[in-house]
């Protein structure tokens, strides 16, 4: 497309909050231009959810679905106040998209589909009128005094009445998101907190984690330790062929990478965190009362998949795993237990800005009046989506702030 003429709102980005701002812009009758240096839109969104998109958390108590986004909880009631979880789901629902909830209120379009909720963005931007700009990088503005007159791109200075910055965070920058606005809001005299991987696998030293990729540890506990600080949680555990992942693993990285300041953290899983070693011995003298004739491994069949029996077996010799249960020795039994109950692994690091879901950091919330997403140092600039300094849990929060912030820009610029 041509660039013609001045634009009333410009958006600097074309993943979910910034088609979800440029929609809402031009559905009050404004003239606006999205740009967006990839030649498609919203190549992260059609990636989300492992390809399903979790496009929100159905949560619809307000309250209850700020307390996840931590510190950010308090600026965000005017925003959610405007356009809440139940927005989100109607407003799809009104551009043909039915969606689905799932365990701990995950909610996914009905067709399982990610590249269908970009779809029904693109729609939805055509519907309003948005002019869009694909392979066009923005690489800064144009200011003079308080006030953006432009954006420069390789085709020149273009130029609007106001400026959506929804250029995403620093994950996965092979989709885009290669974190240039918030450099750019420092030069504007914008205070941001640096960038860090967030929701991230962790990384784990010992090569016979490996072996075990694709399993899931389920109802586990597993406690990362450093010194004497202590991290506890439970739920379930994917093991990778680099390490640990899951959404337990995801939503406690922000604390191991706490602790990994001072140093490589220890983890112990805990196979049964609701059983005493005690019970468990009993248990399984139980079982191996009840069929003398099964070696150990067969005994375990019992208990655990294939790929959990070989870690639990994986310290010890190979004898033990064809010995018949009441043979084993006594300390050799107990051993066993206690494995199942200590399983111990080094992590070394998290998986860094390529493998994590967001990354932390971005603009500081005191900059921005959340009831428009305004700047309170430009004040025809607008901030949304991952450009903001929000933690959240893995679940549909990401998104779910991106639909809210877009909307509130968009209806507001
Ligand atoms: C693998 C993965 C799975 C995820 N799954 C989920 C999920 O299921 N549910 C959930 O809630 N969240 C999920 N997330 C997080 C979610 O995708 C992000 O929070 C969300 O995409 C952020 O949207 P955004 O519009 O702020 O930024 P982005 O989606 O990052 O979009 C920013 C856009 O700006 C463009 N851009 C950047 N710089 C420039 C420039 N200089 N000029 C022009 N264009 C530019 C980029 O190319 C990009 O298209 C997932 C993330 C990843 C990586």
């Amino acid at each position: 497309m041509s660039i013609n003429g001045h634009y009333d709102v410009l958006v600097i980005g074309g993943g979910p909050a910034g088609m979800m701002a440029a929609g809402t812009a031009a559905a009050r009758g404004l003239r606006v231009l999205l740009i967006e240096k990839n030649d498609v839109l919203g190549r992260k969104l059609s990636m989300t959810g492992g390809g399903r998109c979790n496009i929100t958390n159905a949560e619809y108590d307000v309250r209850a679905l700020l307390h996840h986004y931590g510190e950010a909880e308090q600026f965000l009631f005017a925003p959610f106040a405007q356009f809440s979880v139940a927005d989100t789901v109607t407003f799809f629902e009104n551009e043909g998209m039915a969606l689905k909830v799932e365990d701990r209120k995950r909610a996914f379009p009905k067709s399982e589909s990610a590249q269908d909720v970009t779809d029904t963005m693109i729609r939805f931007l055509r519907k309003q009128g948005v002019e869009v700009l694909l392979s066009t990088a923005v690489e800064g503005f144009v200011t003079e005094q308080a006030r953006i007159t432009g954006v420069v791109t390789e085709k020149g200075v273009i130029r609007a009445n106001a400026y959506i910055l929804a250029c995403g965070g620093r994950s996965h920058a092979h989709t885009g998101s290669t974190g240039e606005g918030l450099s750019w809001l420092e030069e504007l005299g914008h205070t941001t907190h640096d960038s860090n991987p967030n929701l991230v696998p962790l990384l784990v030293e010992e090569v016979w984690v490996r072996k075990l990729s694709g399993t899931t540890l389920s109802n586990v506990s597993i406690q990362f330790a450093q010194g004497t600080q202590r991290v506890k949680k439970n739920g379930n555990i994917l093991i990778t062929h680099f390490g640990l992942s899951g959404p337990l693993i995801l939503n406690v990285a922000h604390e191991v990478k706490q602790l990994l300041v001072h140093g490589a953290v220890t983890a112990t899983i805990d196979l049964f965190p609701e059983e005493d070693i005690g019970s468990l011995r009993t248990r399984f003298q139980e079982l191996y009362e009840a069929h003398p004739n099964k070696t150990v491994e067969n005994l375990l069949k019992e208990w655990f998949s294939k790929k959990v029996i070989e870690m639990v077996l994986y310290p010890f010799p190979v004898e033990v795993r064809r010995t018949k249960g009441h043979a084993l020795l006594r300390d050799v039994r107990h051993q066993l237990i206690e494995r199942m109950k200590h399983i111990t692994c080094t992590i070394s690091g998290t998986m860094g800005y390529d493998w994590a879901i967001v990354s932390d950091g971005g603009v500081d919330l005191r900059d921005i009046d959340t009831r428009t997403m305004q700047s309170t140092v430009h004040q025809n600039l607008y901030l949304v989506g991952d450009v903001l300094h929000i933690n959240r849990p893995s679940g549909g929060y990401s998104l779910q702030l991106c639909w809210t912030t877009g909307w509130v820009a968009g209806n507001s610029v």
